[in-house]
C-alpha cells in the first residue's frame, strides 16, 4: 500500500482530465496492489476519428473527448510490471485495478464506470466519469 506513485508519462496523460477523476485515479494508486500506468486521457477529434475507422474505438461520443466542461471523462489504465506496460496483462490485473478505482471513488464521492463491466463491448483499461454523487 501507497509504494505507487504516477510516472512522468501518467501526469502527462492526466492533463486535460477532470479533476475529480484524477483524484480517484490518484487515490486509487496510492492504495492499488497493482502499480499501473495512465496510457491515455483526454483524446483529440482526429485520434478519436482514427480510432474508430481501426475498430479501436466504438463511437465519437467517447468520454475521452472533450466534453462540455472542458474536460475529458476517461482515462485508460494499464498494470504496470516487470518494467513496462502490460497491454496483455491477466484479467485479474486489470479487476484489482477496477478495486481500487471503486474505493477510491467511494471515499471521495464520486461516480465512475469500468469498461471491464460492458456487456456489448468490454474496455478492461477503460475508465470514466460519470459525475459526483
Ligand atoms: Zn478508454
Amino acid at each position: 500500500m501507497g509504494t505507487f506513485h504516477f510516472s512522468t508519462r501518467s501526469l502527462k496523460n492526466l492533463s486535460g482530465v477532470h479533476p475529480n477523476l484524477i483524484a480517484v485515479v490518484g487515490l486509487a494508486l496510492a492504495q492499488s496492489h497493482v502499480d499501473f500506468t495512465v496510457v491515455e486521457g483526454l483524446r483529440d477529434m482526429e485520434t478519436q476519428r482514427k480510432n474508430v475507422a481501426s475498430g479501436v474505438s466504438q463511437t465519437m461520443n467517447s468520454k475521452h473527448l472533450k466534453q462540455s466542461d472542458g474536460f475529458g471523462h476517461a482515462v485508460d489504465l494499464y498494470p504496470y510490471f516487470d518494467g513496462s506496460v502490460q497491454v496483455h496483462a491477466p484479467e485479474e490485473d486489470f479487476k484489482a485495478i477496477d478495486c481500487a478505482m471503486q474505493a477510491a471513488a467511494d471515499t471521495l464521492g464520486v461516480h465512475i464506470t469500468w469498461g471491464g463491466s460492458w456487456k456489448s463491448f468490454v474496455d478492461m483499461p477503460h475508465f470514466q466519469y460519470e459525475g459526483v454523487k
